[in-house]
């Protein structure tokens, strides 16, 4: 119950953000079951906040499939398709030729998540190397860019794709959370990173504020890895609620400010390097022809 007249608008007063220039979350995992219901209204919400164009993370073969008939049905998104290290254990030669089947559809842009995860060690470590390795070779296979994923693994995954990268065309390391370090051994890979709010975490996140300006601006990318992390600066009446894709403007707005560029200029830049590294096509991502 409220006394609050009902708006026209389709989305909470305090949704009401809108990016200067069209946003491309390359991290959304609509296949989530919290979307299931809504999906029309949460994408309807995120064009109104100017997010134009976004990447549906495909972490199985399930997810995958979903992802991709997903891209199949709205222009405005795309999938990716693989195997995140806490399935690692199910990697088999079956899985394996379905994966590679989805890298050949035009919906799917990457392959991935995977990687390493030695935070939550949900799989033995060497069988996550293993379904990883198997998953950079599918990508040397099929030219497509990689979609990582790395939690408190960063000098194995370091070493991994020291031997890989002159395979690999692009990679990105989505919601990177490492140390200066790490980031640097990265970005001299030639890789790209992704961000997403957890800049705002105070309980983890607040060390990327000192180097989250070292990123140069054409390898960087912004994410919400929604319905997962949501960003803690938003104002209370944000505060509990399913982090979406319309959110991403929040997410743009912390980093822009720890950066010391515009919003406009964050947008703008981290757009054209999405569309170029998931190779969309322009009219797709700035909702309109180019
Ligand atoms: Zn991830």
């Amino acid at each position: 119950m409220s006394d609050t007249p009902q708006s026209s608008s389709p989305l909470p007063e305090a949704l009401e953000i809108t990016s200067p220039a069209p946003l491309i979350d390359i991290g959304a995992n609509l296949t989530h079951e919290s979307f299931e219901r809504d999906l029309d209204a949460t994408l309807g919400r995120a064009q109104h906040a100017n997010v134009t164009a976004l990447i549906v993370t495909g972490a199985d073969l399930e997810g995958a499939q979903k992802a991709q008939t997903l891209a199949g049905r709205y222009s405005q998104l795309y999938a990716t398709a693989g195997l995140h290290p806490h399935h690692a254990g199910e990697w088999n030669p079956d899985l394996e030729a379905r994966m590679r089947e989805l890298h050949r559809t035009d919906e799917v842009v990457a392959v991935g998540e995977c990687g390493l995860d030695f935070h939550r060690d949900f799989t033995p470590r060497d069988v996550q190397q293993q379904a990883f390795e198997a998953q950079l070779a599918l990508a040397a296979e099929s030219g497509l860019p990689l979609f990582l994923h790395e939690r408190d693994a960063g000098s194995r995954m370091l070493e991994i794709l020291r031997e890989w990268r002159d395979r690999l065309s692009n990679a990105v390391v989505h919601c990177f959370t490492g140390d200066r370090k790490t980031l640097h051994g990265y970005l001299d890979l030639d890789l790209h990173i992704g961000q997403t709010g957890w800049i705002s975490d105070e309980r983890r996140g607040h060390h990327l504020r000192e180097f989250v300006a070292d990123i140069p601006s054409d390898r960087l990318m912004v994410e919400t890895d929604c319905p997962y992390l949501l960003p803690r600066h938003l104002p209370a009446k944000l505060k509990g609620r399913r982090h979406e894709p319309a959110l991403l403007p929040w997410i743009v707005r912390e980093l822009a400010h720890w950066r010391g560029e515009t919003e406009q200029t964050l947008a703008a830049q981290s757009t054209q390097t999405a569309a170029s590294f998931f190779r969309l096509p322009m009219q797709n991502t700035t909702g309109q022809d180019t």
